[in-house]
């Protein structure tokens, strides 16, 4: 079977895409998936010239996916932040004397402080022992105000899909937020919306640029028959 320059790029860009997407460490499966199904329905997929199927359906079908799953796809990479409730241990926090560890204690006293530099709160907790209260006094009026004088939160989640395609990204996490209730009342964070826009954040690793394969939309919907470009990808 003979190939057409056209399979050629597209086989060469998908692995490409797909190099990438396995090396991107901090990526959900779902969004895993779904990047390289839309990699594969705009670059390999032998219906991609059809002008009867959208991108969109074409991505649906070959992930067997119904529409309320294809949006919570996308709401789990809606670009947000989210405070990690884990985080730290639990119990009071405050030092003990000669002795490497923490108090532990059961708290009485809890607060946020929003971290002047990434918006990012820190959960602190004490418990009722003098000492104890002495140590997070500083603390505490550290963290009064803190939130009013923080930046915007720097996103630490989601923003995956706008690193590999061009896309209306905003109208459909705006879209996903109105049907999937865990990320109700979605912002466009002012740090952009792809994930290797955003500044960096201590102990958080920045996904490296790459380039974006264009996916073109009309109406809201995805009409990519044109053939796809990747945008930018001689650079790489
Ligand atoms: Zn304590």
């Amino acid at each position: 079977m003979n190939q057409s320059p056209d399979d050629r790029g597209g086989m060469l860009r998908y692995d490409q895409l797909a190099t990438r997407v396995y090396s991107e460490r901090r990526m959900p499966e779902g969004t895993r998936d779904l990047i390289l199904a839309l990699g594969w329905v705009t670059l390999r997929d032998p219906r991609r010239h059809d002008p009867t199927v959208t991108t969109w359906q074409r991505t649906r079908e070959v992930l067997n996916a119904d529409n309320k799953r294809m949006w919570q796809l996308v709401a789990a990479d809606a670009p947000r932040y989210e405070p990690d409730w884990e985080a730290g241990p639990h119990g009071c926090r405050a030092p003990m004397v000669r002795v490497d560890r923490l108090c532990g204690k059961s708290t009485s006293l809890g607060f946020a402080e929003f971290d002047p530099a990434t918006g990012w709160l820190t959960h602190w907790a004490f418990c009722s022992r003098p000492r104890c209260r002495k140590y997070a006094k500083p603390i505490l009026e550290r963290a009064e105000g803190s939130k009013s004088r923080a930046p915007e939160a720097i996103p630490n989640t989601g923003g995956l899909l706008p690193l590999f395609f061009s896309w209306n990204w905003e109208a459909k996490y705006h879209k996903a937020a109105e049907l999937i209730h865990t990320i109700h009342g979605w912002e466009p964070p002012s740090y952009g919306l792809s994930a290797d826009e955003w500044p960096e954040a201590p102990g958080q690793e920045k996904p490296k640029a790459f380039p974006k394969l264009r996916l073109i939309a009309s109406d809201g919907e995805v009409v990519a028959r044109q053939g796809p470009t990747l945008v930018g990808a001689d650079r790489v």
